[in-house]
């Protein structure tokens, strides 16, 4: 089984499965409890933080340990459920639903929820300039889309903000989901200049049910559901072995970026090259300014889920629907009509996307088979 749907989620690496074991007898005290096994479980909670701090070149402060990014997503989101004044809020139509599935709740409680397209998957900063009011409060706008892999001018859209925000005299919070990211593409969340960011283990080689959020906004407060933990950000026990495990996934995503971006590249290459030949083959994900891990490609003979469930009958496994989250019948396919891709496109699109433990024979296995069930050279 060669295994293409590395956005999805991806195997944990042999490192953060020794980690998340260690740490489960190593530490396995609460970290809220005074005595010796919570105060070492503690300080080793403590030393996570640094070091993934560290890592992402950040104040440890500035982190909050969550369960994964859809939840660190509603952390920052929440936040405005209980605010007197309702405002507008900035939601692109590209976001994961983590981000998008808030617009209701926040629309009932009398939000003007602002949605804004990207054309070709990329959003404009010169757009989003025009929708900020004096009456907006929060900007979302995530770093890569998890569809097409598009790298979004998440730093060009701050600095609009952060114009309207000197305009109107007071703060907007901008957040971006950077799930997609870590580990894919350089990041300076410095240099992005947001205010809070998401991220999730998993999609990194890193356990399932852990996952960051990163956020400077003192003026970010929790929803009261009980618990301290994590400055009550993310009240309940916190999840160490998981935590121990994201910090060596984490370390290694981004300590050999390089080296693995390099490979996602290579492996992107052979397809795009090798699926060239085929007439009924369209890529998707644009060249320029996207991920190297994900590619996108749509066709216009086979329906997307008859060519996953074909490419699944010999083995190889890829993604239809919006995948990641949720393989709802239609997400993909409105995240594809935002970015204004004609409804033919949406209808025939695969995702394949790269995980550290692919390799070259794995992707000309994939392409040999797409070419032999699309026709092609
Ligand atoms: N945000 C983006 C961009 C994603 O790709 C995903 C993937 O599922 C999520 C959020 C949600 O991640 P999780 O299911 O780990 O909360």
């Amino acid at each position: 089984m060669a295994y293409f749907d590395n956005a999805a989620t991806t195997r944990i690496s042999d490192a953060a499965l020794d980690a998340y074991n260690r740490a489960s007898t190593a530490w396995w005290g609460n970290p809220s409890s005074l005595h010796k096994e919570g105060l070492k479980a503690r300080k080793r909670l403590e030393e996570d933080r640094s070091e993934i701090a560290r890592l992402l070149r950040v104040e440890p402060s500035t982190l909050t340990f969550t369960s994964c990014a859809t939840e660190s997503d509603g952390i920052i989101l929440e936040n405005y459920l209980w605010a007197q004044q309702p405002g507008d809020i900035v939601i692109p139509a590209i976001e994961h639903s983590a981000v998008t599935g808030y617009a209701r709740l926040l629309k009932r409680l009398g939000w003007n929820i602002v949605t804004v397209d990207a054309p070709g998957g990329f959003l404009d900063p010169k757009e989003i300039a025009s929708v900020l009011t004096e009456r907006t409060r929060l900007v979302c706008c995530m770093l890569v889309n998890n569809v097409v892999g598009t790298i979004q001018p998440v730093e060009e859209i701050v600095q609009v903000v952060r114009k309207q925000e000197h305009a109107i005299g007071r703060k907007i919070h901008v957040h971006t989901d950077a799930t997609q990211a870590l580990g894919k593409i350089p990041m300076d969340l410095h240099a992005l200049g947001v205010d809070s960011a998401a991220f999730s283990a998993h999609k990194l080689h890193g356990p399932k049910g852990v996952g960051l959020l990163y956020n400077k906004d003192a003026g970010i407060t929790a929803l009261s559901r009980g618990g301290e933990q994590e400055k009550a950000l993310r009240p309940g026990t916190e999840n160490l072995p998981g935590i121990e495990a994201m910090t060596v996934a984490i370390a290694d995503a981004v300590e050999h970026l390089e080296t693995h971006a390099a490979t996602y590249r290579a492996l992107n290459a052979i397809v795009r090259q090798r699926l060239s030949t085929c007439p009924h083959i369209h890529f998707v994900t644009p060249e320029e300014h996207s991920s190297p891990a994900i590619l996108t490609i749509s066709n216009d003979k086979l329906p997307s889920e008859v060519l996953t469930r074909m490419l699944y009958d010999k083995d190889y496994c890829v993604s239809s629907g919006s995948a990641c989250s949720n393989n709802a019948k239609g997400h993909q396919g409105s995240i594809l009509m935002a970015m204004r891709q004609e409804p033919s496109i949406a209808k025939g699109a695969i995702r394949i996307s790269f995980g550290t433990d692919n390799t070259t024979e794995e992707v000309e296995g994939l392409c040999d088979t797409l070419l032999s069930i699309l026709g092609g050279a």
